[in-house]
This record gives structure tokens, C-alpha cells and sequence, in this order.
């Protein structure tokens, strides 16, 4: 016999539960199914607990760099990974266990925990249950891909789900893939003491982001003494007794670094391959992503799907503004729109990087008339005062209509300093609105507008 729901909602992930709310606030009857942990990775495996742990990383650079504050520390800085590890886990744990305690206490809502899969359009079965519902919404997710490279069978390897349990300190981590992920990790447990090489296999880190942005990036990591092996081109592995063989070219330079842990942080892939979507006729592109129109629905009517699965987005807050796209097309009559969302994102090292909009490299090609400013974060006086005076600012501005088109802050208070920008993209007011506010003494925020106040053409 199966049980028959308004809604299910599988996924208690950066979507999920607040669609649960709404719909359950709007009095349907929803299920809730989630197969592991609540929260999904952001809580769990992704940002909450790289950003606690980047915290403590920096309580270590900074006690470190101690001295040139004139602070004395007598005694040398140690990390204490069980303790950083606590820390993370207390806070995570108190993140997952709100969220479930909200669900398994909303009524109009039932959890089932288990692993969920479609028996036909409208019917998913989880463990003995058979669950049917009119609407069903996807917040599946995602998770590390494990490239099927040479040897990588026969070696133990970490992904960003299990280096975060490790309870000492690696001598020797071995990061695998030079992007977001890897970058971060990379940095933070440099921090902590490991010697830390990146292994990379284009010529650059971090290749989405502009030139000077991914270079300076670079340096800042290679101050820190952290070793970057680009252009790897032949990259296998290689178990060596407890130590593990990072093979990185075939043709020059030393061909392989051999390292305590690996990790491996080569990309994200969907959990749409374990969902039986075939079942249910739900289409997928072919990277495995749910393919979905501007408001989330998928080929298949009364089917939608949300956050990372299906390829729109791959953070949190785009997760989360697909719950809102979704919740207002069906209970506000609201037409909200994925095409209504700017690109915006951060990378949280230390200095951080705040994203909105294009690239330079992206307005270059577009060919549209452009204006662009920059100042290094040598000339914004709070960076200089607290010691933390690397990176730059960057704004593109349309020549002709006035609006910005991106922007990229790479220094301290980037990831916060970006967001003027970003109100006045969604706004659609020119930059002139920025160019005029005046922004508080000593902030980083405060430079903007005199960026803005000397736009040179895009040459
Ligand atoms: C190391 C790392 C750091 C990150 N840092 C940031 C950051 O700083 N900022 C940011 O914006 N983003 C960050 N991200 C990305 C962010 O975590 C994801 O974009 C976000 O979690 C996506 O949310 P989601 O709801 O789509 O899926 P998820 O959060 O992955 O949730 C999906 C849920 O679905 C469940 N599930 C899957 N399949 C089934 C099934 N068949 N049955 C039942 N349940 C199922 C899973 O168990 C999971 O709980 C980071 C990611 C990583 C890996």
C-alpha cells in the first residue's frame, strides 16, 4: 500500500527543508526524505565546516604573524587537530541537528531517513515504503568526483568529506586539482603545518578566474611556501609503504611527489545516478545534470529540481534561491526566474576573493564597450592598518548604459566589501549610485567608490 502525499521533497540539502516549511505552512501534506545528513554537504562537508576550520587556520597564521603587531607570544604556535576538529564538529552538529529537529517537529510534514528512488513518475520508494505524490522536488545534490586516473584504485585517498575528520596533522597533503575547493583546503592546512603541494594540470589555479586574479592568488600561496606543480599533464598514482605517489609529469621537472595524504578536489558531480530517474522519464544532460527550464520544473510536469543536481549552480546560496525561484512560482504566483540571478560567489582564503558578475576576460570577449578600474588593497587604509594589505580590486562597467557588469575583490573583507556591488546589479542603477554614496571611514568598502571614480577603456 503506498502512501500518498501533496509534496515529497528529497534531499534535506540547501533547498529542501525550506520548501518543506512553505509547503507545509501552506497546509500540504510533505515528505521529507534525506538519506544521510541533514543539511546535506553545505553543513555537513562543504561550507560550514571548511569556514569554521579556515578560522582556526587563521588564528594560527595570525598568532604566527604575532610579532609584526607587536603581540609576544612566548612559546611557538601549535595546532591542535583534535581540538580544531571538535570545534568544527560542534558547530556543525548543532547546524544539522536544528534542521532536523524543524523538520521532524513541522507539522504537516513526515521525515523518512533513507535512500530514495523513483518506482514511477509520481511513486519513490524509500527502504519498504512506497511513497506518491503529485509534486515531487529534487535537492539531490552532489558530490567529489573520483577521476578514473592511473592507480587511483590502489591508493587511500581523502575528498573534502573525510579530510575534515583527520585528527593529526598530514606531514605531507597532496592536493589534487587547483580550484575552489582544492585552493582552500590547500591553504588551510598549510596553516596548520603540513607541507602542502598543489597538483594542477592547466597552466594556471584557479583557470576561471582573470589572469591577475588567479596570479595573485598564486603568489599569496606561494608565500606561505606552498608548492604548486601546473601543467600536470600525466597524473597517476602510486602507493609507496604508508606514503602515496602523486605521478605529475611525463615529460619535465621532477616526475612525481610523493606525499602522506591526497586529496582529491577535481570537481562535483550530481547524485542523479542512484535515483532511478529513468523510471520516471526525468531528462538529464551529458554531465548527468537534471535538465531544468528557467523556474526549475524538469521534463517531466510535477517534477522539479533544485540546487547543485541540477547544474544551474554550485553553491549554497544558488541552492537556496532555487527554493525561493520554486516557492514563489507555486505559492506566491510570483514568476521568478533562474535568469533573474547574477553570478556571485566568494573564495574564502585568506585574503578572500568576492565574484559578481563577469570577468574581465568575459567582457573582453562579449566585445561590449567597456570601463574598467582597479587599485591594489596597498592603497585602501584599513587593509594597511591591519596588516593585511595583499590583493586588488577590479570593476567593469558598461560604457554606454553606466551598469556594472562585474567585479572581483581579492583582499581582506572582499567576500563582505562586494556585496554594494552586487545590490546596485540587482537594482540596475549605473555606477554612478556608488561613485556618489559615501561609504564609512576606515572600510574596504570605502575605496569602491574612488575606483569608480577613475574608470579608464577596456584597451
Ligand atoms: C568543500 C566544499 C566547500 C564549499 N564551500 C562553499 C561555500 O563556502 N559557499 C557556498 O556557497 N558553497 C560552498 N560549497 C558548495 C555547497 O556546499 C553546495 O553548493 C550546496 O551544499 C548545494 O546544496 P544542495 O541543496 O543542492 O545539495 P546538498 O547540500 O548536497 O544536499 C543534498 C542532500 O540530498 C541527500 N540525498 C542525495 N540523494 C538522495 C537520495 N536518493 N535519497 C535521499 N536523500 C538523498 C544528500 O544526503 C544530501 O543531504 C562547498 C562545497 C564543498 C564540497
Amino acid at each position: 500500500m503506498a502512501t500518498h502525499f501533496d509534496a515529497i521533497v528529497i534531499g534535506a540539502g540547501q533547498a529542501g527543508p525550506s520548501l518543506v516549511g512553505r509547503l507545509a505552512a501552506a497546509g500540504r501534506k510533505v515528505a521529507m526524505i534525506e538519506r544521510k545528513l541533514f543539511g546535506g554537504t553545505c553543513v555537513n562537508t562543504g561550507c560550514t565546516p571548511t569556514k569554521t576550520m579556515i578560522a582556526s587556520a587563521y588564528a594560527a597564521q595570525m598568532a604566527r604573524r604575532a610579532s609584526s603587531y607587536g603581540v609576544t607570544l612566548s612559546g611557538g604556535v601549535a595546532v591542535d587537530m583534535k581540538a580544531v576538529k571538535a570545534r568544527k564538529d560542534a558547530i556543525t552538529g548543532r547546524s544539522r541537528g536544528n534542521i532536523e529537529s524543524w523538520l521532524r517537529g513541522m507539522q504537516g510534514c513526515t521525515v523518512y531517513t533513507g535512500h530514495a528512488r523513483f518506482a514511477a513518475p509520481h511513486e519513490i520508494r524509500v527502504g519498504d515504503e512506497l511513497l506518491t505524490a503529485d509534486q515531487i522536488f529534487l535537492n539531490v545534490g552532489g558530490r567529489a568526483v573520483v577521476p578514473s586516473l592511473p592507480g587511483v584504485d590502489r591508493i587511500s585517498y581523502f575528498t573534502n568529506s573525510n579530510l575534515l575528520d583527520l585528527e593529526e596533522v598530514p606531514d605531507h597533503l597532496v592536493v589534487v586539482g587547483g580550484g575552489y575547493i582544492g585552493v582552500e583546503f590547500a591553504q588551510m592546512f598549510r596553516r596548520f603545518g603540513s607541507k602542502v603541494t598543489i597538483v594542477e594540470k592547466s597552466p594556471v589555479l584557479m583557470q576561471h578566474e582573470d589572469e591577475d586574479v588567479s596570479s595573485a592568488i598564486t603568489d599569496i600561496l606561494k608565500k606561505e611556501d606552498i608548492y604548486l606543480r601546473t601543467s600536470a599533464e600525466c597524473i597517476h598514482f602510486e602507493p609507496r609503504g604508508a606514503q602515496v605517489t602523486v605521478g605529475v609529469s611525463c615529460t619535465e621537472g621532477d616526475p612525481e611527489v610523493v606525499g602522506s595524504h591526497v586529496l582529491l578536489a577535481m570537481g562535483r558531480r550530481p547524485n542523479t545516478d542512484d535515483l532511478g530517474l529513468d523510471k520516471a522519464g526525468v531528462k538529464t544532460d551529458e554531465r548527468d545534470y537534471i535538465i531544468v527550464d528557467d523556474q526549475l520544473r524538469t521534463s517531466v510536469e510535477g517534477i522539479w529540481a533544485m540546487g547543485d543536481c541540477n547544474g544551474r549552480g554550485a553553491f549554497t546560496h544558488t541552492a537556496y534561491n532555487d527554493f525561493e525561484i520554486v516557492a514563489a512560482n507555486l505559492l506566491d504566483n510570483d514568476p521568478r526566474r533562474v535568469s533573474d540571478r547574477l553570478p556571485v560567489y566568494g573564495l574564502f582564503t585568506d585574503p578572500p576573493l568576492g565574484r559578481v558578475g563577469m570577468t574581465e576576460r568575459e567582457v573582453r570577449k562579449s566585445g561590449l564597450p567597456a570601463l574598467m578600474g582597479t587599485r591594489p588593497m596597498t592603497k585602501v587604509n584599513r587593509a594597511v592598518e591591519k596588516g593585511e594589505s595583499e590583493g586588488f580590486m577590479k570593476v567593469l562597467v558598461d560604457a554606454e548604459t553606466k551598469q556594472i557588469l562585474g567585479a572581483s575583490i581579492l583582499g581582506v573583507g572582499g567576500d563582505e566589501a562586494v556585496h554594494c556591488i552586487v545590490d546596485v546589479m540587482y537594482a540596475r542603477a549605473p555606477y554612478t549610485t556608488i561613485q556618489r554614496a559615501v561609504h564609512i571611514h576606515p572600510t574596504v568598502s570605502e575605496l569602491i567608490p574612488t575606483v569608480l571614480g577613475d574608470l579608464k577603456p577596456l584597451q
